[in-house]
């Protein structure tokens, strides 16, 4: 494969009886982020491009629980989570509790490329933001009517609710990279981190074996180093793509807890959850292109 990429746009209960038109509205983002996806890989662009550029576009978009569309807090806020990793080098950047920066994947490459840290939290996060001068707003621009209605109903009855986005690409150069970014879990407190901000648990790439991104309730990712764990039973055990990212998803983790895409260093692709479903869409240079919901 000259060049593959897998999104998604998290994973949870989604019921298959769904409005119509919200599904429509779902896949047509899906097709819309997929596409710009694959177009720049057409053209040759690097790997980390490609991850950074959906993943905004995605994080612009209310649909998703991501940048605009963030989930609240206990408190009523969005704190944001973002991570992004480069496969040529494991060279990777993590930002959390992030409150006014629009693009927190974009914040993620920076702390990768522009710090000799890995991971930035809280105030620090938002001064070095400002530093790099980064696109700013106001907490309340993360805030959809939907999401509010989740938390109202949430305080009532505790729930989580999913959502993250995250992209897996291999480039024609065969360099991997994944990202991943995310408002959390409605209804988090005390300062959570999930596993989407955590290189090793909620995202990962090795050139040598695969890009990942996950989306489910982060707890399980971080206790099982998922995203790592696919790349190690590749590595170590000599699995397939999808017998590493079956036995995860299937049999480390439980029923409910999320799912996973990725891409190997082959430009194989796998999308699995054990939810009811996982936004999610892939794309390759043999012409594949394709966006579901459901099994
Ligand atoms: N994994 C994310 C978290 O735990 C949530 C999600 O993927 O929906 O923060």
């Amino acid at each position: 494969m000259d060049y593959a990429i897998a999104i998604h746009g998290g994973a949870g209960v989604i019921p298959r009886d769904i409005d119509p038109e919200i599904r429509q509205g779902y896949e047509d983002s899906l097709k819309q982020a997929l596409e710009l996806g694959r177009s720049m890989l057409e053209e040759g662009r690097a790997s980390l491009d490609v991850v950074e550029t959906v993943i905004r576009t995605l994080e612009d978009d209310p649909r998703f629980n991501a940048g605009k569309g963030a989930v609240y807090t206990w408190e009523g806020r969005h704190e944001l989570d973002a991570s992004i990793m480069d496969g040529r080098d494991l060279s990777c950047g993590a930002v959390t509790g992030v409150k006014t920066v629009r693009h927190p994947i974009t914040l993620a490459r920076k702390v990768m490329e522009e710090t000799r840290h890995v991971f930035l939290s809280h105030d620090g996060a938002e001064t070095f933001a400002r530093q790099m001068d980064l696109e700013r707003v106001e907490n309340s621009f993360f805030d959809t009517e939907r999401r509010r209605k989740q938390w109202q109903e949430m305080r009532d009855r505790a729930e989580q609710e999913m959502g993250t986005v995250g992209v897996a690409v291999l480039d024609k150069n065969g360099d991997l990279a994944a990202g991943t970014s995310t408002g959390g879990m409605t209804g988090k407190r005390w300062g959570r981190i999930g596993d989407s901000p955590v290189v090793g648990a909620g995202t990962y790439a090795d050139n040598r074996s695969v890009a990942v991104s996950c989306t489910g309730t982060g707890e399980e990712f971080i206790r099982n180093v998922i995203a790592y764990q696919v790349s190690a039973l590749m590595t170590f055990k000599g699995l397939s793509l999808q017998e590493a990212a079956e036995e995860v998803i299937h049999k480390t983790l439980k029923k409910g807890d999320g799912g996973l895409i990725a891409v190997s260093h082959r430009g194989e692709i796998a999308m699995v959850f054990n939810s009811d479903g996982m936004f999610r869409g892939a794309a390759d240079s043999s012409g594949r292109f394709e966006v579901a919901i459901w099994d």
